[in-house]
C-alpha cells in the first residue's frame, strides 16, 4: 500500500446550505471509516470550496472547520466564478497538502460510497480515477438526452473525453501538479484531465437525486458548458466550413458549365448566366476564404492556451 495518503475530498459549493449538513455527515462517516481501515492518514481532510454563495454557505463551513479543524478545511473565493473554476481553486489548494485529492459535488448526487473504490485504485498505482454514471434513471429524460448527446457530440468532434464521466474523479497529486501546468482560462476539466496522462481507469456508480436544493446549472448555463467544451477542445468546426467551401467551389464549377451551356442552347434570358455564375463562385470562395482564415485562427487560439506540450513521467537515466 501506498505510504503517501493523505486524502483531500475537494467539493465546490454554490449556495448549498440546505445539502451541507447532511454531506458533511456523511462524509465525516466515509473519512472516519477510511482512517480506521488505515487507508488514507490522519492528515486527510474535506475541502470545502465557497463559490461566491450569497446564502449560509461559507458561514456553515467556517463553523465544520471551527468544531473540527481535523476534519473539514475551507476555501472562500472573492466571488462566483463558476463551478469549473471554483472546482480548479480547490485543488490546487488541495495540492499542497495531499497526495491524493478526490472531486465531489456537494448535492450527493455522486455516490460517496465509490470513495472507497477509487482510493483503493490509488493504492493499486493508479494516479487518475474517473467516476463513470451507470445508470441516468434519476435523472430527467431531458438531462439524460441533453448529456448523453453532448458527449456523443463530443467524441464525434475528436475530443478526448471519458463518457459519462462528470467532475467526480480522483487524482493523483502529480496528477494535479500536471493539471496545474494548464494555464487556459476557458476551464473544461473534463476534456483537459485526459490530456494530463498517466496510468488511469474508472470506477461505476450510480446517481442519485440531487438530496436537497435546486440544480444550479439551468439550461442556459448548460448550454454555455457545452459550447466552451466544444471551442475549447476541437477545430473541426472550423474545418467543416473549410469543407463546405470546397464543396461548393467544385458545385459552382458544374453550375458556371451548365449556365455556359444553356446560353450556347439558347434559351437563357440576358444577364443569367453571368449572374448565375458569379453567385456560385463568390459564394464558394467566400467560404473558402473565410474556412482558410479560420485556421489560422485556431491556430492562434490554441497557441494563446499555452498548453505543455508534455508531462514526462519517468526518465531512465544513469548520470
Ligand atoms: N457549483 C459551483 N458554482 C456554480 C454552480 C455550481 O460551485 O456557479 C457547484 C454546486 O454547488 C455543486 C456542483 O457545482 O456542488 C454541481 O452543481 P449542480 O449539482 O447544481 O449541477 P447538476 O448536478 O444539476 O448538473
Ligand atoms: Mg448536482
Amino acid at each position: 500500500m501506498n505510504e503517501k495518503n493523505t486524502l483531500y475530498i475537494v467539493i465546490p459549493c454554490y449556495k448549498e446550505e440546505a445539502v451541507l449538513p447532511e454531506t458533511s455527515k456523511r462524509l465525516r462517516e466515509k473519512m472516519n471509516a477510511l482512517r480506521a481501515a488505515g487507508k488514507i492518514s490522519e492528515h486527510s481532510r474535506v475541502m470545502f470550496v465557497n463559490d461566491g454563495s450569497s446564502d449560509q454557505t461559507w458561514p456553515i463551513i467556517s463553523r465544520l472547520h471551527e468544531q473540527e479543524p481535523e476534519m473539514f478545511s475551507g476555501v472562500n473565493l472573492s466571488r462566483n466564478r463558476g463551478h469549473q473554476n471554483a472546482l480548479l481553486a480547490g485543488l490546487l489548494t488541495a495540492v499542497n497538502y495531499a497526495d491524493m485529492i478526490i472531486s465531489m459535488d456537494a448535492d450527493l448526487q455522486d455516490d460517496i460510497n465509490a470513495v472507497d473504490a477509487m482510493v483503493d485504485a490509488y493504492h493499486e498505482g493508479y494516479e487518475v480515477v474517473y467516476g463513470v454514471r451507470s445508470k441516468r434513471d434519476k435523472d430527467t429524460f431531458f438531462k439524460r438526452f441533453t448529456a448523453e448527446g453532448f458527449y456523443k457530440v463530443m467524441k464525434a468532434l475528436g475530443v478526448d473525453i471519458v463518457f459519462n464521466h462528470a467532475d467526480y474523479r480522483l487524482m493523483s497529486r502529480r496528477a494535479v501538479e500536471g493539471l496545474s501546468q494548464f494555464s487556459e482560462v476557458n476551464l473544461f476539466l473534463r476534456g483537459i484531465v485526459p490530456q494530463i496522462g498517466y496510468k488511469w481507469t474508472t470506477v461505476s456508480y450510480e446517481r442519485a437525486e440531487r438530496f436537497a436544493g435546486e440544480s444550479k446549472y439551468p439550461l442556459k448555463k448548460m448550454i454555455a458548458f457545452a459550447a466552451d467544451g466544444i471551442t475549447s477542445f476541437s477545430v473541426k468546426p472550423i474545418r467543416l466550413v473549410f469543407s463546405a467551401g470546397v464543396v461548393v467551389f467544385l458545385i459552382s464549377l458544374v453550375m458556371l458549365l451548365y449556365a455556359l451551356i444553356s446560353k450556347l442552347a439558347g434559351h437563357t434570358s440576358a444577364g443569367w448566366t453571368s449572374l448565375m455564375g458569379s453567385i456560385w463562385l463568390l459564394g464558394g470562395i467566400q467560404l473558402l476564404g473565410l474556412g482558410i482564415v479560420g485556421e489560422y485562427i485556431g491556430k492562434i487560439y490554441n497557441e494563446t492556451k499555452r498548453r505543455p506540450r508534455f508531462i514526462i513521467e519517468s526518465v531512465l537515466n544513469k548520470a
